[in-house]
């Protein structure tokens, strides 16, 4: 019998943070907030969750820069606020107040 292991990581994009210019293509733009989270795979079935990696990335060159994980956190809240924003018809009044709340 032939077990094929595999190690790959699996990305989820949280939403976008805020807008800086990129120090590689130097576009101002929203980054974007990822976690990227490595597993041992068996027969190509994600298993075992080894170590995750945080980052900001450049929506237009893709140019990454890790954060530690309270960095990702401190940021995750605004990234699912923008990500909610973006997808339903939010006020701007409404937005606002959901910001103060994160920044509280
Ligand atoms: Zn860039």
């Amino acid at each position: 019998m032939i077990f094929i292991f595999g190690y790959h990581p699996i990305n989820k994009t949280i939403g976008p943070v805020e807008e800086k210019e990129c120090p590689n293509c130097h576009n101002t733009k929203h980054w974007l907030l990822e976690k990227s989270t490595y597993y041992i795979s068996l027969f190509f079935l994600p298993l075992i969750p080894t170590k995750t990696d945080y980052f900001q990335y450049c929506p237009v060159c893709r140019f990454k820069e890790l954060l530690t994980r309270s960095e990702f956190e401190r940021r995750e809240a605004l990234a699912q606020l923008n990500n909610e924003a973006l997808r339903s018809n939010m006020s701007e009044e409404e937005y606002q107040q959901k910001l103060k709340n994160i920044n509280r």
